[in-house]
């Protein structure tokens, strides 16, 4: 570490992208001194993270193989004319799980929390606190920058562990239930079962607006569980959030959103699922791809990880485009059948498609048949692009 600087890289936002970042460094580059600074008490906030193993490279496993809590070998996906089993594992990390595995990898001096950050260059930290870090480099990771920036719809969910008098009876996960009755746009209960008598249950619709009506949904979760004849006896964990979906937007005005010439990572980089709303495949490829960075100075940091976000969100130029399909085109009652008729398609293009990595092929094929929009409705939604 230079004369004169607290650290080699400063991380500002110890969630999902800022802790893994924060993991990878101290596993692959143990000369650089890291600070991984965050707000809360606890580093990860209040999340439990899943993902499909398709999600992340076999080179990037020994990532998050630390981080699992759970872990089944498929899952089920339920609509009005079909159910379906899927082969392949479905993991959950929890916050809890980031915070310890943190603790343990990094010494006392490289983690801060309780340490709110008013500003960050790319290469100082200003502390609410008083004070300020000076770093060869930073990075802020303090979750989404200004989403005004973007055309957004919206994931909405609240989630619920439950604790049941009887066993549940499931054996997998079902990620999406989406033979109950639709509201607001395309709804789905999502459900991990924990052990025989406990599981988390999540309702979870795509919806034009942010705004979340948590009792609402907390009564919808009851009513789940009353119709499949479960007892809750207790909750546990309980989680709630409005993701956005991504129809479009500037991707230069929002990375300068989050803090001009300071390198981002996270939802503040613009590194999500368009579709999902997710972001823990893209935050292991973002951790990764900063630990083999040669140069980790600010200006450095800034131009790898801007061309990073940028190549990405052009890549993801077809999930915008369903996406505008999904909100614009498709009668909200009717979203459901653009999903079922999603799920018709091979596993493996199914798993592509969650990772962000659909090929061409994949792209052709999502589109190929009679889609399950207005053919004028997707005509506006083509024209609109075509002059975008
Ligand atoms: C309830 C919920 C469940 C989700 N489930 C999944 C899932 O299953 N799979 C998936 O892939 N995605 C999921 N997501 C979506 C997305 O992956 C998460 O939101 C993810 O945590 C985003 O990562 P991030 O690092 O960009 O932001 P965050 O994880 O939100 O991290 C940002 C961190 O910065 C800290 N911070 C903010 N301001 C400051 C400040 N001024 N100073 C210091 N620190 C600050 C925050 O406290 C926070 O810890 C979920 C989102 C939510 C809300």
């Amino acid at each position: 570490m230079a004369e004169g600087r607290d650290c080699d890289v400063a991380i500002v936002g110890g969630g999902l992208a800022g802790g893994l970042i924060a993991l990878a460094l101290a596993r692959q580059r143990p000369e650089l001194a890291v600070l991984l600074i965050e707000a809360g008490d606890t580093f990860g906030g209040n999340h439990l993270w899943s993902f499909f193993d398709s999600d992340v490279a076999v080179a990037d496993r020994w990532l998050v193989d630390p981080l699992i809590c759970h872990r089944w070998e498929g899952h089920d996906v339920l609509f009005p004319r079909f159910c379906r089993h899927i082969g392949g594992a479905y993991q959950a990390i929890t916050s809890e799980r980031l915070d310890a595995v943190l603790r343990e990898a990094l010494p006392p001096e490289r983690l801060r929390t309780g340490c709110k950050v008013l500003a960050a260059s790319s290469t100082a930290v200003i502390l609410a606190e008083g004070g300020r870090i000076d770093a060869r480099g930073v990075i802020d990771a303090r979750g989404p920058g200004n989403l005004a920036q973007l055309e957004l719809g919206w994931q909405k969910f609240l989630g619920r562990e439950l604790v049941l008098s009887r066993p549940h009876g499931l054996r997998w996960p079902i990620v999406m239930d989406a033979t109950v009755e639709q509201i607001d746009g395309y709804r789905f209960v999502y459900c991990l079962p924990f052990a025989e008598d406990r599981l988390f249950v999540e309702d979870t619709y795509y919806s034009d607006t942010r705004g979340l009506d948590a009792g609402r949904l907390g009564s919808r979760i009851e009513a789940f569980a009353a119709a499949r004849g479960w007892s809750i006896e207790g909750v546990g964990r309980e989680e709630a959030g409005a993701l956005p979906v991504l129809l479009g937007g500037d991707f230069e005005a929002y990375w300068r959103s989050g803090g001009n010439g300071v390198a981002k990572a996270g939802v503040r980089a613009g590194l999500f699922h368009p579709t999902t709303g997710y972001s823990l495949p893209d935050a292991v490829r973002t951790a990764s791809f900063v630990a083999a960075l040669a140069d980790v100075s600010g200006a450095a940091l800034h131009a790898a990880l801007h061309a990073y976000a940028g190549a990405a969100w052009q890549a993801r130029g077809f999930y915008r485009l369903l996406d505008r399909m999904l909100f614009r085109a498709a009668i909200p009652d009717r979203r459901r059948d653009v999903l079922e008729r999603f799920y018709t398609l091979d596993h493996r293009l199914i798993g592509r498609f969650y990772a962000g990595s659909s090929t061409l092929v994949d792209k052709m094929r999502i589109l190929s048949g009679k889609p399950p929009v207005p053919i004028r409705r997707a005509l506006a939604v083509m024209r609109e692009d075509l002059r975008a």
